[in-house]
């Protein structure tokens, strides 16, 4: 089997055996552009290391060994030679990019003896030396795990004793001492001394980008992208081109369009006399791309072209990092860049605009997932007007956040685990800081550039950021900032704009946001080209216009039970639970119609007759009953019984597993008066609403919870048609209304052809199927979840993203069962899943009619549901 390829072997169709990096290096070397030369070790290599107990088995090895000779004859340069040494990068590269969640070692392939070879011939010590510490330092924190920080406050020692502040300021000496401490601080920790043999510390490095594959980072990252555990990491080595060799060198990243804005034009940022990670570690702050055509007028224009021409070639944005060695620029990385999501659309429209892409390609470039945030609140204009920025940073990604300061991760995550919004503020991020960036509102920066890792990161998430907002004077140990004259503290609200990199005192209100302009353009093509249609969750007339805003063509699921909570309701609900006869609970349930009706007017009306589907009562009785002891006792004086009378009964509706217990239809069987009173409240107001608006085709769809088997289904049906046909008759009315029902329960999956018989329509409630199926409690799932994670039993939370193998089936089998028997049924799905892409595209695929989602989600499943039919 073929492991390695050479750059000139491979190219941008073989992703997934290359890498995505890798892939884009061999294309970029095909298509003629100054690349370093190198090969790819391939994903499948790294999948059987895997399989090999954390191994590299002696074939990989062999063909390695075998590559690197092919190396050393293309580029003229031998590891470890005396003459002309080879120095190479070791670069992870997976089939998706995971910026900055895997490791990278430059330098590889010196030891003392090397840099000696590389300080004369180049006749710059100081170049080599650097080289050389940056080596130890990263080969000592990826592949031994060394903490980095170890090395880090060796240099801000050296920084301190030599009184300078910039890593440009050591000198050749400095640096040169700093590679000897970095190597005893390696034989310390590690126990041996640091190796000098290139070829031992390459398959030291190789392992440890396959082994970074499995880092806890990664897997937080490859989670929330939806990247599967088993794709792998390719392996790029590759030769070095040095930016740190003088003022005539230097390293950037560029963007062809804005990626916060999506705007046309050069975008980046460059670094003199630096290498690698220099720009997107903050370390220094940048210079604008712009300016390096001052210093680099050659090197600029060409590498302007290289941006025509790629962008040309994959006929989208690209994200692009080069160096330039001695004047002469080199390309070392290129992919569809990252964006925000308001740049997305923008970029996605201006390719159609220039003729560069089909609005099916546009609608299938934007990711769905990354609506969410034009969905959420912006800072209201006016408010935003009157308000007088204390700073102002680096609007490094768009959105509005507003909150409490913290100062770590850490207590992002907890203070946004008790339900506080925050904003997490650091002199800079680094990928340990992921799951706090994501608990946070919004993240502010002290250093780094529109490149910087928190910039990345959160533009990937979606989330706010200001970065670089280098007015701060920090104090993180002492969790405190100045900023404006004024001193803040962890808890004090902060508000900052993602869009302007402004930063506020206090709290700016916000607004909605809207669909319009490159949102609605793109939304308007979406709807073009989707067969699912899409509704929403809704259960208030206010929900469901916003639902309508978002384009929701429907409500697929209203649950009544939140309209009983309301003061006047929950006495006269209670009232009905404690009572003996069926006609004291007609009584109570009297009391609840016309309030119940009144809503279902009101949802109709803001639904001006496009279809809702109410769902009758389904959680249990007991959710219902009085805890406080006043409302106990006012409960027993409005049913005439004593307070130890009514707490016998809350007492008896004690249930050991209410999820399966007396709920659902369940309740109707023993007391069919609560459907008798909804089925009235349905028609009752539907026949309103009908008689003012005669043009609607006002069909309200009643829906039968939990059923488990057709007679239950029957038997429900029943009082639910003799009440609504009673209702039309005295009304004297035309009005129609359909009786449907969930599956929600294995068994009603699989009995699906009788139920089919009963049912006018079906509707997946997968949140509960999933648990059924699973036979794990949604409430309890997430205490041992991360065990699942952990060993990669699961690799997702089965309740957000449809499992498609197991509950999946019981879908698919359910509209093979029922179609044919009810050939009129139409089938929807309003569990959680209705909003997730993935599982949309599912829905798709097995032929569901709509996906039912809360309203925020509405644009993202039109836009799933568009790209799954493209
Ligand atoms: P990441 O995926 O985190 O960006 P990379 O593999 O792209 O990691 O590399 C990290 C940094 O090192 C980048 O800035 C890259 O440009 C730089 N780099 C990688 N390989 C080389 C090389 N052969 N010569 C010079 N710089 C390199
Ligand atoms: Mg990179
Ligand atoms: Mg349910």
């Amino acid at each position: 089997k073929k492991w390695v390829y050479l750059f000139t072997e491979g190219n941008a169709d073989m992703r997934e055996l290359l890498g995505g990096k890798g892939a884009n290096l061999a294309e970029m070397t095909n298509i003629g552009l100054p690349v370093p030369q190198g090969f790819t070790i391939t994903t499948e290599a790294c999948t059987q290391y895997y399989e090999d107990g954390r191994e590299i088995n002696q074939e990989i090895r062999g063909q390695i060994n075998e590559y690197i000779a092919k190396m050393e004859k293309i580029t003229g340069k031998k590891f470890g030679d005396k003459e002309n040494p080879l120095l190479v990068s070791v670069r992870s590269g997976a089939r998706a990019s995971m910026p900055g969640m895997m490791d990278t070692i430059l330098n590889l392939g010196l030891n003392e003896d090397v840099v000696d070879v590389i300080s004369k011939k180049s006749n710059n010590p100081r170049w080599a030396w650097d080289c050389y510490r940056r080596f130890i330092q990263m080969y000592s924190d990826v592949v031994m795990e060394v903490g980095k920080k170890y090395f880090e406050e060796l240099i801000d020692k050296m920084k301190d004793n030599r009184g300078v502040k910039q890593d440009v300021e050591l000198t050749a000496d400095d640096l040169k001492e700093l590679a000897y401490q970095f190597k005893d601080e390696y034989k310390e920790k590690v126990g041996e001394p640091f190796p000098d043999d290139p070829k031992e510390q390459l398959m030291g490095a190789i392992k440890a980008v396959f082994r970074s594959w499995d880092n806890p980072r990664a897997n937080v990252y490859r989670r929330d992208n939806d990247i599967p555990y088993s794709w792998g990491t390719a392996v790029n080595v590759q030769s070095m081109a040095f930016g740190n060799m003088g003022d005539d060198c230097g390293t950037g990243v560029a963007f062809t369009r804005d990626p916060a804005t999506g705007e046309r034009g050069l975008f980046g940022e460059f670094l003199t006399n630096a290498q690698g990670e220099d720009v997107v570690a903050g370390v220094r702050t940048p210079m604008r791309i712009s300016e390096m055509e001052q210093k680099f007028p050659e090197a600029f224009a060409q590498f302007k072209d290289v941006c025509q021409i790629l962008e040309k070639h994959y006929r989208d944005m690209q994200d692009m990092e080069f160096t330039v060695e001695n004047g002469k620029l080199y390309m070392l990385q290129t992919r569809n860049g990252k964006r925000t999501a308001q740049a997305a659309l923008k970029i996605a429209c201006d390719l159609v605009d220039e003729g560069m892409r089909t609005e099916e390609e546009a609608v299938s470039m934007i990711d769905p997932r990354n609506l969410d945030t034009l969905l959420h609140p912006q800072f209201d204009v006016k408010a935003l007007k009157a308000a007088t920025p204390m700073g102002k940073g680096l609007g490094a990604s768009p959105g509005a956040a507003c909150g409490k300061v913290v100062f770590t991760a850490d207590d992002a995550v907890e203070w946004a685990n008790r339900g506080e919004d925050v904003i997490l503020v650091r002199l800079e991020t680094s990928p340990e800081d992921i799951t706090g960036m994501k608990s946070a509102q919004g993240i502010l920066t002290v250093r780094g550039g529109m490149t910087s890792h928190a910039a990345v990161v959160a533009r990937g998430m979606g989330e706010c950021c200001v970065a670089g907002c280098g007015d701060i004077t920090m104090d993180e140990e002492n969790k405190r900032f100045k900023l404006g004259g004024k001193e803040y503290h962890e808890g004090d609200i902060i508000s900052i704009d993602g869009s302007t990199g402004n930063i506020y005192d206090g709290v700016i209100p916000t607004v909605d946001a809207q669909i319009a302009g490159e949102f609605g353009r793109i939304m308007a093509w979406a709807d073009k080209f989707r067969r699912l249609k899409v509704r929403t969750n809704a259960d208030t007339p206010r929900d469901a216009k916003k639902a309508r805003e978002l384009g929701a063509e429907g409500i697929g699921l209203c649950r009544t039970e939140h309209m009983f909570f309301e003061a006047d309701r929950i006495a006269a609900f209670r009232e009905m639970i404690c009572s003996d006869t069926v006609e004291e609970r007609v009584e109570a349930l009297d009391k609840i119609l016309p309030y119940q009706q009144g809503d279902f007017k009101a949802l109709y009306e803001a639904l001006e007759g496009n279809p809702v589907t109410i769902r009758f009562l389904d959680p249990p009785l007991h959710e219902f009953v009085p805890t406080e002891e006043a409302d106990i006792k006012k409960l027993a004086e409005a049913k005439g019984k004593s307070v130890d009378e009514i707490k016998d009964i809350i007492d008896g509706l004690h249930e050991f597993n209410p999820m399966m217990g007396h709920r659902g239809c369940r309740l109707t069987v023993a007391y069919p008066e609560i459907a008798r009173m909804q089925t009235k409240a349905v028609i009752r107001a539907a026949i309103e609403v009908h008689n003012e608006h005669k043009d609607w085709d006002l069909r309200p769809e009643i829906m039968i919870p939990l059923v488990c088997d057709v007679k239950e289904l029957k038997f429900v049906k029943k009082i639910v048609v003799e009440t609504a046909d009673e209702e039309i008759r005295k009304a004297n009315s035309d009005i129609k209304y359909e009786v449907g029902t969930m599956i929600e329960i294995p068994r009603a999956a699989l009995t699906a052809n009788e139920i089919a018989s009963e049912a006018d329509f079906f509707c997946f409630g997968t949140n509960d199927l999933t648990q059924m199926t699973y036979g794990f409690s949604r409430d309890d799932a997430g205490k041992f979840l991360d065990a699942y994670y952990d060993n990669k039993i699961f690799e997702n939370d089965p309740f957000s993203k449809l499992d498609q193998t197991g509950v999946g089936k019981l879908l698919e089998m359910t509209i093979k069962l029922g179609r044919p028997v009810n050939p009129s049924l139409h089938i929807g799905i309003c569990g959680e899943h209705g909003g997730d892409p993935s599982s949309v595209e599912f829905c798709h695929k097995i032929g569901l009619d709509y996906v039912s989602c809360s309203p925020f989600r509405v644009p993202i499943a039109r836009l799933a549901a568009a790209q799954a039919s493209i």
